[in-house]
C-alpha cells in the first residue's frame, strides 16, 4: 500500500502531521511519500500541481490531503491559484464520487446552532457527483446576447449536463453505500424545472430497481435544503449532482456545528481516493498550533476503510476520537466551558494514546 501525503498550505501541514502520527501507531504495512501541493508547490515549482506531485498521486493507492490556499495568492491567474490543485487532482484521478458524512458526536451536540433534539445522534452521508454538471459542462463563457430579455447586451452562461454513465455510476455508489447503512437513499434533483435533473431522476429510479432492498425517494433541492435544517435525521444517504451537492454538503456539515470535525473522501471507479478534511487552509490560525486535527484524522480513517481495505484499523481510529471527546479534550473551535482546551499536537497525541490503549487491551 502506498499513501501519497500532500499537506498543502496553512494549517494543512499541522493537521496532516497529526494524522500521519496516528496512522503510524496502527502497526500497518504501508509506504508513504510526501509532496508539495497548492501555494507551497507554486512557491517551489511555479505551479500548484507540479507533474511530480500528480505522478505520485496517480501511483498511490490513496492520497491524504491537508488543505490549500491563502489570500495572498488571490491575485494570481486562475490556473496558478492553489485551489486549482484540487480540481486538477479530481480530474486527473477521475474522482467522481465525493463522500461527506455529517455525524454529530454526542459530546458536541451543544456546538450546533440547531436544537439538540434535532441533531443528537445525527449520522447522514451526502454523496456528491464531483466531475460533471454545470461546473464542467461546455460551452461556457461571456458573449453578447442574441435573444433573451436583453438582446444585444453582455451575458454570461454555463452548461448543465449529465451523461447516462455519469448518473448510473454515482447512483450505484449511493445504493451500495446505503446497503452498508440503513438502506435508504434520497436522490436530490430539480426535475420540476431542469431537463438534466429529470434525466437524473429517471436514471436513479432505473438503477434503484437493481437494489430492491434499498428504499429510494426523490426530493427537490429546495425542499432538501429546508428539510436538512427542519428534520435532518430523516435522511440517511443523500445522492445529488455536483452543484446541489456542493451546497447541501456544506449545509449538512454545519448542522454538526464544527467544521474541524468533518472528514471527506473522493473516490474513482477503482476505489483509489483522495481524503481530506472538509475545511480549508484556515490562514487566520495557521502556525498557531491550535487547529483541530480531528477532521484529517477521521479522513485517514475513511482512507483505511475505502481505499486500503483496513476497516478494523478505521474503527480503531474512530473509537479513539470518540474517547478523547468523551474525556473532554477540545481544540479551540469546539471548546466549551467545563472542557479542557488542547493544542493541535496534544489532540493528536491523545488520539494516539487512546489507540495504543485499545491495542494493548486487544
Ligand atoms: P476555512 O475552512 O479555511 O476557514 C473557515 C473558518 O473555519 C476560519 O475561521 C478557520 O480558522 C476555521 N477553521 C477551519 N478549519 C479549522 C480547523 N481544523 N480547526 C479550527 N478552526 C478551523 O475557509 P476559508 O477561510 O473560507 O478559506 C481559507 C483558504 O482555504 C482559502 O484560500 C480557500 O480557497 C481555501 N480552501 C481550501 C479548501 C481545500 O483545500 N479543499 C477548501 C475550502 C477552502
Amino acid at each position: 500500500m502506498k499513501i501519497a501525503i500532500l499537506p498543502g498550505d496553512g494549517i494543512g501541514t499541522e493537521i496532516v502531521a497529526e494524522a500521519v502520527k496516528v496512522l503510524n501507531v496502527l502497526d500497518l504495512k504501508f509506504e508513504t511519500e510526501s509532496a508539495l501541493v497548492g501555494g507551497a508547490a507554486y512557491e517551489a515549482h511555479g505551479h500548484p500541481l507540479p507533474e511530480s506531485t500528480l505522478k505520485l498521486a496517480k501511483e498511490a493507492d490513496a492520497v491524504l490531503f491537508g488543505a490549500v490556499g491563502d489570500w495572498k495568492y488571490d491575485k494570481l491567474d486562475r490556473p496558478l491559484r492553489p485551489e486549482q490543485a484540487i480540481l486538477g487532482l479530481r480530474k486527473n484521478l477521475g474522482l467522481f464520487a465525493n463522500f461527506r458524512p455529517a455525524i454529530c458526536y454526542e459530546q458536541l451536540v451543544g456546538a450546533s446552532s440547531l436544537k439538540p433534539e434535532l441533531i443528537a445522534g445525527l449520522d447522514i452521508l451526502i454523496i456528491r457527483e464531483l466531475t460533471g454538471d454545470i461546473y464542467f459542462g461546455q460551452p461556457r463563457g461571456r458573449r453578447t446576447a442574441v435573444d433573451g430579455h436583453f438582446p444585444g447586451t453582455e451575458e454570461a452562461f454555463d452548461t448543465m449536463r449529465y451523461s447516462r454513465p455519469e448518473v448510473e455510476r454515482i447512483a450505484h455508489v449511493a445504493f451500495q453505500a446505503a446497503r452498508k447503512r440503513s438502506k435508504r437513499v434520497t436522490s436530490v434533483d430539480k426535475a420540476n424545472v431542469l431537463e438534466t435533473f429529470q434525466f437524473w431522476k429517471d436514471i436513479v429510479t432505473e438503477v434503484g430497481q437493481q437494489y430492491p432492498d434499498v428504499e429510494l425517494d426523490h426530493m427537490y433541492v429546495d425542499n432538501a435544503a429546508m428539510q436538512l435544517v427542519k428534520a435532518p435525521k430523516k435522511f440517511d444517504v443523500v445522492v445529488t449532482g455536483n452543484m446541489f451537492g456542493d451546497i447541501l454538503s456544506d449545509e449538512a456539515a454545519m448542522l454538526t456545528g464544527s467544521i474541524g470535525m468533518l472528514p471527506s473522501a473522493s473516490l474513482n471507479s477503482s476505489n483509489q481516493g483522495l481524503y481530506e478534511p472538509s475545511h480549508g487552509s484556515a490562514p487566520d490560525i495557521a502556525g498557531k498550533g491550535i487547529a483541530n486535527p480531528l477532521a484529517t484524522i477521521l479522513s485517514a480513517a475513511m482512507m483505511l476503510r475505502f481505499s486500503l481495505n483496513q476497516a478494523e484499523a478505521a474503527d480503531r481510529i474512530e473509537s479513539a476520537v470518540k474517547s478523547v471527546l468523551a474525556a473532554g479534550l477540545r481544540t479551540v473551535d469546539i471548546y466549551s466551558e467545563g472542557t479542557t482546551k488542547v493544542s493541535t499536537r496534544e489532540m493528536g497525541d491523545a488520539v494516539v494514546a487512546a489507540i495504543t490503549k485499545t491495542t494493548i487491551k486487544g
